[in-house]
């Protein structure tokens, strides 16, 4: 058994697209210290994406599970965030959680929701944090996701509407400080925006918070 879970470590591949050291720049855990492992690949084409390398099907480089979670190990952090495009189309994500979780980290995967992979279910813990990001047109979230998720990210361009935000069926999971408003491009306009609906959601007893893509503020990736 051991022999076979070790073999499929050297031979079973991940499109990885990068994997760097910064810090968060986005959501409640902006700030910290953070590695990123950016897989390739996303269902979405989302127009304002500022990721789209993650799927144009030529800037990633294929790696066995051991060599991914060796990158990591060199970035010195115990904290990693999973991210794309949409990490959930690769087939290997619940093999590269269960492995770092075993290492100690703490895992962060960043979703747009529109996915749902059993084998994931089966290994995620409290050690590993979602955040879904429910996009246009459609903000439609994947039913056996809803109960996994943390933090639930709009980012708010000039479509974007009170009622999009208020999905009762995801919102009887979540604690009243998960909601994240993220301005477009931080755009003055959005910003705006965000505040309208941030006071919208108040006056129905939801908290949220408007924070920025800070990583561009400070010009890190
Ligand atoms: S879901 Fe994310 S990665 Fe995919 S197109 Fe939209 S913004 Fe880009």
């Amino acid at each position: 058994m051991l022999k076979k879970k070790t073999n499929n470590l050297e031979t079973e591949k991940i499109k990885v697209v990068e994997i760097f050291r910064t810090v968060e720049g986005e959501g409640r855990w902006v700030g910290l210290p953070i590695s990123f492992v950016r897989l390739e690949g996303c269902n979405l084409r989302c127009s304002w994406c500022d990721t789209t390398y993650s799927y144009d099907g030529k800037s990633y480089t294929e790696l066995t599970v051991s060599q991914t979670i060796k990158e990591v190990e060199k970035l010195g952090l115990k904290r990693v965030c999973i991210t794309g495009g949409e990490p959930f189309l690769s087939p290997s994500l619940p093999r590269l959680v269960q492995l770092l979780l075993e290492k100690g980290y703490k895992i962060f995967i960043e979703t747009n929701g529109t996915l749902w992979n059993e084998e994931l279910g089966k290994v995620i813990n409290e050690n590993v944090y979602i955040t879904c990001s429910p996009k246009p047109p459609v903000y439609f979230v994947h039913p056996k996701l809803i109960p996994f998720i943390d933090e639930l990210k709009f980012v708010i361009d000039s479509n974007i509407k009170v009622e999009n935000i208020l999905n009762p069926q995801i919102l009887q999971f979540l604690k009243n400080d998960t909601i994240v408003l993220q301005p477009e491009s931080n755009k003055e306009q959005m910003v705006k925006k965000a505040l309208y609906i941030q006071d919208q959601l108040l006056k129905l007893g939801i908290e949220s918070r408007i924070i920025p893509q800070c990583h561009k503020v400070l010009g890190l990736p």
